[in-house]
């Protein structure tokens, strides 16, 4: 059997199916149903992950993962494009192609009849992307967390491996004044310049000089008319890091700024985005783990590999001291645009790739 084929026949299939974050069902019913054509017996868990656990010899888990759900909201069929060298579609690198991946090589150790020293966790996840808050994968730490040694999950671009986790909290901050109108109520507060008072004030925390730390403010909104004051006013905003002690310092400087706005108008902040970062890592592990996924990789595409921080499906195990490295199984671009593309030469490589780190379990 053509493996190869196969995981692109799949991909061909799954990649015009949408699926937002947290609207996974479409994919993670075809992903079910392929596995059923395997003569395999998976489920679907409550937050929409496809699951395959392949016992071994031992209870500890290795899990190996790629995510279903894509950034783009379309809920109608995603339009897809080729021509000789390239395919075209939205989703179809990050992380489409290796579900296809995958699935071929599930394929591949089922029809072999080998078995994992380690027991094998295999997952297509849902909400990896933006708001899904990683949903997909906190789900399986509940469910088998106890038995996880180690997690791959396979997403990005052949020649970058992540081995350290972007931690980040996102807030939504709302303010509302009693407003009023620009000339008779003239004095009455104004909900924007609560607003840009808490803006001002980000803008001056000082980051920490160790590991990377930043910041932003990415969308507000607010107001009514010209003439009216504004009486209710809202940003999204967020602070990000890949060191632990840097997350927390930056938790206290937005709390401070929030506690002082709170001071001059009704302030509600909600906390929309919470990916944790990396704690408590056995470091000499995740340098194993890295070595061999570069390793890997740079044995099938003949390039260097670039070692990066992220924000990845790992951050969850990260988070709870579990080593996981995510690896890209794809040549192509434009990765969370509506032009994202991959070679086509992406099948068999990302194949190679891709079985050669499962098949290191078994
Ligand atoms: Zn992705």
């Amino acid at each position: 059997m053509d493996y190869v084929a196969l995981s692109e026949q799949i991909f061909r299939e799954l990649c015009i199916i949408p699926a937002p974050s947290g609207k996974e069902e479409k994919r993670a019913e075809y992903c079910l149903n392929k596995l059923k054509e395997f003569g395999i017996e998976g489920y679907i868990d409550k937050a929409k992950n496809v699951i395959y656990l392949l016992e071994g010899e031992k209870e500890d888990i290795t899990v190996f993962q790629a995510h279903t759900d894509v950034v783009f909201p379309d809920e109608e069929t995603l339009p897809f494009l080729e021509d000789e060298e390239n395919i075209y579609c939205p989703g179809c690198g990050d992380d489409t192609i290796e579900v296809a991946l995958l699935l071929g090589v599930i394929k591949k150790i089922t029809d072999e009849k080998i078995k994992p020293k380690n027991s094998v966790l295999f997952v297509l996840n849902s909400c990896e992307e933006g708001l899904g808050n990683l949903k997909g994968t906190k789900e399986i730490f509940a469910c088998y967390g106890n038995r996880i040694k180690e997690l791959y999950t396979f997403d990005g671009q052949i020649g970058r491996v992540v081995n350290k986790s972007v931690g980040s909290h996102r807030y939504k901050v709302t303010v509302k004044t009693v407003g009023g109108h620009s000339y008779s109520d003239f004095g009455n507060e104004n909900a924007a310049r609560v607003l840009a008072e808490a803006i001002k004030r980000i803008y001056e925390i000082k980051v920490p000089e160790k590991d990377t730390t930043t910041y932003n403010v990415g969308v507000i909104s607010g107001g009514t008319s010209v003439n009216t004051i504004i009486q209710q006013a809202e940003m999204l905003c967020e602070y990000r890091s890949d060191n632990f002690e840097n997350l927390e310092y930056m938790k206290k400087e937005f709390k401070k700024i929030f506690d002082y706005i709170s001071t001059l108008a009704d302030v509600t902040v909600e906390l929309v985005g919470d990916r944790p970062c990396g704690n408590n890592l056995d470091e000499e592990k995740m340098r194993a783990m890295t070595e061999f996924a570069c390793a890997v990789q740079e044995k099938h595409s003949k390039s260097k590999v670039k070692i990066k921080s992220g924000s990845t499906d790992c951050n969850i195990p990260h988070s709870l001291g579990v080593p996981a490295i995510c690896v890209g199984a794809y040549l192509g671009g434009g990765a969370h645009t509506r032009e994202e593309w991959l070679k086509k030469d992406s099948f068999a490589l990302g194949f190679a790739i891709t079985e050669e780190i499962v098949k290191s379990c078994f």
